[in-house]
């Protein structure tokens, strides 16, 4: 068999979990939280459950969780989708950037993706016949986004520009101005946007989530992409969800109903009810800025050097004062030798590009862990 993605193998985020369960380490590598969800949010998966809800969703998603959802987007961004037409729930943001992706790119088309990037953005692009056009950010600024090199990138052949933030793994956050910009590249072109917001509700320090569906020149190309997994700590449910107008939807949905059909049907009702308190992902930042917070004051005394993360529950530091070994090498080793699995994050960058030497000295390390386990690994990390 001749394959379809020769530069891929097993997820990164596979392979680290799996070592650190079978090591018993410390597992600070795949981003899911290891608390408890709300009680409050499984009685109502026992309730819809019980109530019936066990056959087939309707393909588009739940009524009642496709409405609470619109309703979201309007409390929060003020923006109106219409639930029948404009929102979609999907298996996780990852079906949702899969099915958006090849809803829009055709084969030889060019896609603008941000690197350090999300694994799965460049494989959905392939699939597709497209090609992906790096843009690398760097953390001598910070992950700063050099709109000169991004002027240069699109071309004819631009089809689709990949955005997230808040940003895996940098934590970084777009400004307004990073949307307007963005904005005027592309408002004469016939160019649209994947816009993954999975940590819309994740961000620090006061800052501000700038969807992409409050600049109208961006809203009316983009698909912005949701998913409930980070907001209440369930990303073994796999719900996610698509906003996007009417026509780019209806394209969405094609797409969508032949990769799953429809999604989980008593977990919808039970996020639909879970919504109406919107305390629920308000409350969001400040709970993982504490954890942020705990994390990097336990490994200040460390010789890791870091920027605080802006957003999402992710902290990179920079290992170069420590060694010069291959992050991939190192975060193997640190989970066999001091018990703490982390990322190493030249998995986000393009395979086998030449590369500033300091951009892959960098580990990830998620924080959405109890303050027990955040203390016990920063203590290890600490020894090195
Ligand atoms: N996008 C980003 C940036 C992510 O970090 C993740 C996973 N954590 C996803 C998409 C996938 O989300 P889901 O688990 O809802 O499929
Ligand atoms: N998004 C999660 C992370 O960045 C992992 C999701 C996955 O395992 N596919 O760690």
């Amino acid at each position: 068999l001749s394959s379809k993605l020769p530069r891929v193998g097993t997820t990164i985020f596979t392979v680290m979990s799996k070592l650190a369960t079978d090591l018993n380490a410390l597992n600070l590598s795949q981003g899911f939280p290891n608390f408890p969800t709300d009680p409050a949010l499984l009685d109502l998966v026992t309730k819809a459950m019980r109530a019936g809800h066990n056959q087939y969703a309707p393909m588009p998603g739940v009524p009642l969780l496709r409405e609470a959802i619109a309703r979201k987007t309007i409390d929060c961004y003020g923006v109106s989708y219409h639930p029948d037409t404009e929102v979609t729930v999907t298996t996780g943001a990852t079906e949702g950037l899969y099915a958006a992706i090849t809803t829009v790119v055709q084969p030889l088309d060019e896609v603008v993706v941000f690197e350090p990037a999300y694994d799965s953005y460049v494989p959905a692009i392939e699939l597709a016949g497209g090609v992906p056009v790096y843009v690398t950010l760097t953390p001598a600024n910070n992950y700063a986004i050099d709109w000169a090199v991004v002027r240069e990138k699109i071309t004819d052949r631009t089809r689709l520009v990949i955005i997230n933030t808040p940003h895996n793994p940098t934590g970084r956050v777009w400004t307004r101005d990073d949307l307007d910009t963005l904005a005027g590249l592309i408002r004469d072109r016939d160019i649209f946007v994947v816009s993954d917001e999975v940590y819309e509700h994740i961000l620090f320090d006061g800052r501000t989530h700038h969807s992409l569906m409050t600049h109208p020149v961006l809203q009316e190309r983009t698909f912005v992409i949701g998913s409930f997994g980070k907001t209440f700590h369930t990303t073994g449910w796999k719900i996610g969800y698509c906003l996007a107008p009417k026509e780019l939807t209806a394209e969405f949905r094609k797409v969508h109903q032949f990769v799953t059909f429809s999604v989980s049907t008593p977990m919808q009702y039970a996020l639909a009810e879970y919504l109406q308190q919107p305390e629920r992902y308000q409350s969001l930042p400040s709970f993982y800025e504490q954890k942020r917070d705990l994390f990097l004051a336990a490994i200040a005394p460390s010789r890791f050097t870091f920027i605080p993360t802006e957003g999402t529950f992710f902290q990179n530091v920079s290992y170069a004062s420590i060694t010069d070994e291959p992050d991939y090498d190192l975060a193997i080793r640190l989970t066999h030798e001091i018990g703490v699995a982390s990322i190493p994050t030249s998995v986000f960058y393009e395979p086998n590009a030449a590369r500033p030497k300091n951009d892959y000295k960098m580990l990830r390390f998620c924080f959405a862990k109890d303050d027990d386990t955040l203390l016990q690994a920063a203590e290890r990390l600490c020894k090195l």
